[in-house]
């Protein structure tokens, strides 16, 4: 099942040569799936336009394709879909949303800053998923900036190292792919 996924990118769309320091070793050895085979992490860390959700995307097409149950939601749209459960008594329902797949794609942490009851919401499907499924996530925040993204550094603290124990960091410091593609228009190239 592929839910609820942007588009169905692959890694043969993604040019490795765009983005030099990232290691194209590293990616292709995500997806072989063994940290989804292992119910570990990954987290896709970069500023905007450097392909984090294309990868995380391309990911979890191949689990689907390799049989693994897939979802996919941004943070913040996962947070209001849990906040309005929780207001009418249905959050425990509405998180197997969030808990049952094998993969589970957690798209923008850290585009908005989130209130205390919301990242506790977060905070209960990554501690539900701890060795139990896999989780991949993007942002364009540093770690050390979780404190500010999750209003809480007691709160961000328990979330990193129930999503770290086991998870890849791949960090992509490099030019947007977005505005190569604007530029290229501007020069009418
Ligand atoms: P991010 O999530 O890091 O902001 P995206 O994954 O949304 O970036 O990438 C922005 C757009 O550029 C998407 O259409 C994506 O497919 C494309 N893109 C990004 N990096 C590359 C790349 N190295 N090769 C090909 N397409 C890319
Ligand atoms: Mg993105």
């Amino acid at each position: 099942r592929l839910s609820k996924l942007p588009h169905h990118k692959t890694l043969d769309e993604y040019d490795f040569a765009f983005q030099p320091d990232l290691d194209p070793r590293k990616v292709r050895d995500l997806a072989t799936l063994a940290f989804v085979q292992a119910k570990a992490n990954l987290a896709l860390l970069g500023p905007p336009g450097v392909g984090k959700t294309h990868i995380a995307v391309s990911l979890a097409v191949a689990a689907c394709r390799a049989g693994f149950t897939v979802y996919f939601t941004t943070l913040d749209d996962m947070v209001r879909q849990l906040s309005a459960a929780d207001a009418i008594g249905r959050l425990t329902r509405k998180l197997h949303t969030y808990l049952r797949p094998s993969v589970l794609v957690i798209d923008e942490v850290g585009y908005q800053p989130l209130e205390r009851a919301e990242a506790n919401l977060v905070f209960q499907v990554i501690s539900k998923r701890y060795e139990k499924g896999s989780t991949l996530l993007t942002s364009n925040k540093s770690f050390g900036e979780w404190g500010q993204v999750f209003g809480d550094e007691v709160l961000a603290t328990a979330i990193l190292d129930r999503l770290l124990h086991h998870c890849d960091v791949i960090a992509i410091n490099g030019p947007s792919y977005r505005l190569k593609n604007r530029l290229t228009a501007i020069d009418g190239n």
